[in-house]
């Protein structure tokens, strides 16, 4: 990203409330370090500060997407996803099935409710508003969208954007299964209620387990508010970035 672009994405950045940035110091000259500390002020800024022996925030397989050689169930899976008639009213009303997004050998996988319109339309997660928001925050911790996997509990979107009906998450929770077992990630976000609901099984809202690692099939998960929830109450954005600041460390511990 060109240098006048990186600190026009930093002011953003602040305009949403984060308030801290992973910079590998590696990448940074003393100058830009300088402009960043001005933009995000002190004390609040990680120049470096959750560096990896490699340098590089996450380890990278260094793979493309793409290419299905990765992760050969993916495909098979995707392609039972894209033909599911379980929930009849989803079945009738969705544009596109919404399989999920990224990286086949994520560390880190982000799981949110279920599509809203423009995910609905474009047949990606969280590209609307919220997901906006989501790329920030992936941004923030030293990421891009294509080094995580995103998904949520529900491949199509529900009318109206209603609450995931249970029956609907029954369904379509094997397949969130099935991804979670052929991508292994380290560590899982769940973003609201209902991706916690959904993982985890359990009767505790979000309110109580948010900033929490839980665990789902033995791979912690990250307990945090959804981007939507974030958009109408932006003063909570700083307990999601206290969130994954946990996320980014427990992955930097686990470095083989
Ligand atoms: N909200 C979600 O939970 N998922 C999306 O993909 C978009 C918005």
């Amino acid at each position: 990203m060109p240098k006048s672009e990186s600190l026009l994405f930093l002011k953003s950045l602040k305009e949403d409330g984060i308030e801290q940035v992973y910079v590998p110091s590696k990448s940074s000259h003393p100058v830009i370090q300088s402009q960043i500390r001005q933009i995000l002020s002190p004390p609040n800024v990680l120049v470096g500060g959750l560096e990896t022996k490699s340098g590089f925030p996450l380890k990278t397989c260094g793979n493309d997407n793409a290419s299905a050689g990765i992760n050969p169930g993916i495909e098979q899976l995707r392609s039972e996803v894209l033909k599911c008639k379980l929930c009849a009213e989803l079945a009738k009303t969705r544009n596109k099935v919404v399989f999920g997004d990224g990286h086949l050998q994520a560390q880190l996988v982000f799981v949110g409710e279920a599509p809203g319109a423009d995910e609905d339309e474009q047949g990606l997660p969280f590209v609307g508003r919220a997901g906006q928001l989501l790329t920030k925050i992936i941004e923030a911790m030293g990421m891009t969208r294509d080094q995580v996997f995103i998904c949520n509990v529900l491949k199509c979107r529900p009318p109206h954007n209603r609450p995931p009906a249970p029956a609907e998450v029954a369904h379509c929770r094997p397949f969130l299964k099935r991804q979670l077992e052929i991508i292994k990630p380290k560590v899982i976000v769940a973003l609201g209620n209902h991706a916690v609901k959904a993982l985890l099984q359990t009767e505790q809202g979000i309110s109580q387990l948010r900033g929490t690692f839980q665990q789902y099939e033995g791979i912690p998960v990250m307990c945090t508010y959804h981007p939507a929830y974030l958009l109408r109450s932006p003063g909570e954005k700083r307990k999601v970035w206290e969130d994954m600041k946990k996320v980014i460390k427990f992955l930097n511990a686990s470095e083989d």
